[in-house]
């Protein structure tokens, strides 16, 4: 689109040796798939360079066996047989014409080398971040020159494996530079030690050799964290993190700055809005000639222009809006704005590498999937038959699979009980600080307007009978679920008894506007991110709130999206009493009755009213009705009928988006025992090894 506003971040941008052609800069980030499963981490790198990102990273990429991440699946070069898993991704990137980059990266005592069992390096002696019982050793002198050897060795295999932009890594308190460089980290007294220029001699020894082993051809960006967020106690904006880049400006090729840890850098939307960073990056470009990326869950276009106009960035740094929508970039080339699937910050893509499984999205339910089931984040094959698709329900699941059918050709109705689409994505983003996540229905809503060949039906609460008088030859529920109130979850597995059904609220109440009254418990035995919005939604309302939950923290699943910490922080800010390892056990009588999760010994506490977090119950009534009516669905000329989402077992939006697009693709196939995806089985070693 020439003469566009958006002309100028498609302009090129040269780093060191080579040229970006435009400033869109995928930067590192994890994907659960690294190493071990290097055809799936390409895959869906190269689907980032045909989306027109003009830089695409790998995520961080072990240089040696002592920055050992296992169960983590990163990269990894610790020799050469490493090469030809980095080199499928680099050449899938080049087929675009985007540079490949990786991020090299030695853990030091963020390793707890479970795999390796080398013994973690460091700074200093620390104990490892994890509960590992583990403790790095203070790495003397010769373990530095060893260290920035392997660096070399790495670099060098990175260009041999087709890189252009090879990193020294020193951001997220992950690795050796970087914890040199932080005084909490680094106790030396000898010359890596002490003064800021002390304690920045690796990082700058790492930069000018990596320069030195590739240099000529590739570009060697900085990943920096420029303020810890622990005040002058580390490494600040306004401080030494500020003092840094001036002492270094020009050395590397591009500096990719980062603020805090990952949690930060991957602010949840529930904590952070779009360009939240920008108060601690100004500086950077003020104080260097090279260019500068970073990001701030960018997914505007005119928040990305302003910043390149501002001067805050060079190229618009992005993980998840990359991640959401692998093309961004073309489709604001093209004018295609309304078509852009935008990152809601739920980190569920953070949640998968933390739980050591392939990368998912919300958003975008092709991503992970792109090698091992060849699925294409805009490409979706053409219809193979006139079948007539009736999906009911419009929640994430039935709106997904309504937009994906609707894309192949299929005559499509849907046909939503109320007179709103969205079912849960309509209902949640209304709690607090979940506002972003009601872009999972904007987007489809968009795109629904555009597809003739869906005819939606509002205001149509569908039974079995009337489906089966409905003349479809494919019928799809998508009638999610409720929330249970009879505390069915993990801590009780069978109904509690005895509860006062009358006080007794779910999630689905608060949602509806049904809201307690005088002292409240939440008991949260679902441990997302429902008790803690359910808390914090009744705590604004006035009421006085207790939130009870059997497991030692608040909403604990949310480690793995990087919130845990900030929610249990909010409730305590803002009056939450959280009563943590204790089950609630009876409720009557104006008193909530509670047992200790280990000895059982019971207390009581006063309350009006309980909301239970739980689990859900599937709304699988037509489903079963239609099941009870054998021959008869057939005979109505129904050729299938299926449950996808909730409505066949209560899981995320993430879930629900899945299965309604898997559906959508794969509907037609004949039902089969094979595994349903791709997968990389190790290659065997010398069997002559063996004693
Ligand atoms: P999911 O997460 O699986 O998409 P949701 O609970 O978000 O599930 O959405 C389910 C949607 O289905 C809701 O909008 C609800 O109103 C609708 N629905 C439920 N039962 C019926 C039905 N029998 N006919 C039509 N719509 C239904
Ligand atoms: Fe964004 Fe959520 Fe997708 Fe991650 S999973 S990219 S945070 S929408």
């Amino acid at each position: 689109m020439n003469g566009s506003r958006y002309d100028i971040l498609f302009e090129p941008v040269q780093i060191g040796p080579v040229t970006a052609k435009n400033r869109f800069y995928q930067v590192p980030h994890c994907n659960g798939m690294g190493h071990r499963a290097p055809s799936g981490m390409a895959a869906m790198r190269r689907v980032k360079a045909e989306g027109g990102w003009a830089v695409v990273c790998t995520e961080v990429c072990e240089i040696h066996p002592s920055a050992d991440i296992s169960p983590h699946n990163e990269a990894r070069l610790w020799d050469d047989r490493d090469i030809p898993a980095l080199a499928r991704a680099a050449d899938a990137i080049h087929e675009f014409d985007s540079l490949a980059g990786v991020e090299l990266g030695h853990h030091g005592f963020r390793a707890q080398n479970r795999i390796s069992r080398e013994i973690p390096l460091g700074p200093s002696s620390h104990t490892v971040v994890s509960y590992d019982p583990v403790q790095s050793r203070a790495m003397d002198k010769e373990d530095i020159r060893n260290l920035r050897r392997w660096h070399a060795a790495a670099a060098r295999r990175a260009k041999q494996a087709g890189f252009d932009l090879i990193y020294v890594y020193a951001a997220h308190g992950l690795t050796t530079p970087m914890q040199f460089l932080s005084r909490r980290y680094n106790q030396r007294t000898d010359e890596y030690g002490g003064s800021l220029e002390n304690r920045a001699r690796l990082l700058r020894e790492l930069i000018e050799e990596t320069k030195d082993a590739v240099g000529d051809t590739c570009a060697v960006p900085v990943r920096i964290c420029v303020d810890e967020l622990v005040g002058p106690a580390g490494l600040c904006s306004d401080g030494e993190g500020r003092d840094l880049i001036e002492m270094l400006a020009d050395l590397p090729d591009l500096w990719d700055v980062t603020v805090g840890d990952w949690s930060n850098d991957s602010r949840p939307s529930r904590f952070g809005e779009e360009a939240v960073h920008e108060d601690y990056v100004s500086f950077v470009k003020q104080v260097t000639s090279k260019p500068v990326v970073s990001v701030g869950r960018f997914t505007s276009p005119d928040t990305m222009v302003s910043q390149v106009r501002r001067g805050v960035l060079d190229m618009v740094g992005a993980a998840r809006p990359s991640i959401a929508d692998p093309y961004l970039p073309n489709k604001i080339k093209e004018g295609r704005l309304d078509d852009i699937r935008e990152c809601i910050g739920c980190n569920i893509c953070a949640a998968a590498d933390n739980t050591y499984t392939p990368i998912r999205c919300t958003q975008n339910p092709t991503m992970g999937e792109e090698w091992r089931r060849n699925w294409h984040p805009e490409l979706i094959p053409a219809r193979e038959s006139q079948d007539r698709v009736l999906v009911v329900g419009a929640g994430p699941a039935g709106l997904e699979c309504a937009v994906s059918l609707g894309k192949r050709g299929y005559e499509v109705a849907l046909a939503e009980a109320t007179t709103e689409l969205g079912g849960r994505v309509l209902r949640e983003p209304l709690l607090p600080g979940l506002s972003a996540w009601g872009r999972v229905r904007d987007y489809r809503l968009g795109q629904l307007h555009q597809l003739a060949n869906v005819e939606i039906y509002m205001d149509s609460h569908m039974s079995a009978d009337e489906i089966l008088g409905a003349e479809f030859d494919r019928v799809v529920l998508a009638t999610g679920s409720s929330w249970r109130r009879d505390g069915v979850a993990r801590y009780h597995r069978t109904p509690l008894a005895g509860l006062d059904e009358k006080a007794i609220y779910t999630p689905d109440d608060i949602m509806a506007g049904r809201i307690p009254t005088g002292p409240t418990v939440v008991f949260d035995d679902d441990h997302y991110y429902m008790g803690g919005v359910i808390a914090e939604k009744l705590r604004d309302l006035g009421l006085d709130v207790t939130l009870v939950t059997p497991a030692p923290v608040v909403s604990g699943w949310t480690a793995n999206t990087l919130e845990q910490p900030r929610i249990q922080k909010r409730l305590l800010d803002k009056g939450v009493t959280i009563v943590a390892n204790q089950g609630l056990v009876g409720f009557s009588d104006q008193a909530a009755k509670l047992a200790c999760a280990f000895t059982g010994r019971e207390t009581t506490i006063e309350a009006n009213s309980v909301v239970m977090v739980t689990s859900r119950t599937s709304h699988d009534s037509v489903y079963n009705a239609l099941a009870a009516m054998g021959d008869q669905v057939r005979d109505a000329g129904i050729k299938s009928f299926s449950r996808i989402g909730d409505s066949l077992a209560p899981g995320t939006i993430a879930a629900a988006v899945f299965s309604g697009h898997r559906y959508a693709r794969e509907f037609e196939k004949p039902e089969s025992d094979e595994v349903p995806f791709l997968r990389e089985v190790s290659e065997l070693g010398p069997w002559s090894a063996r004693n």
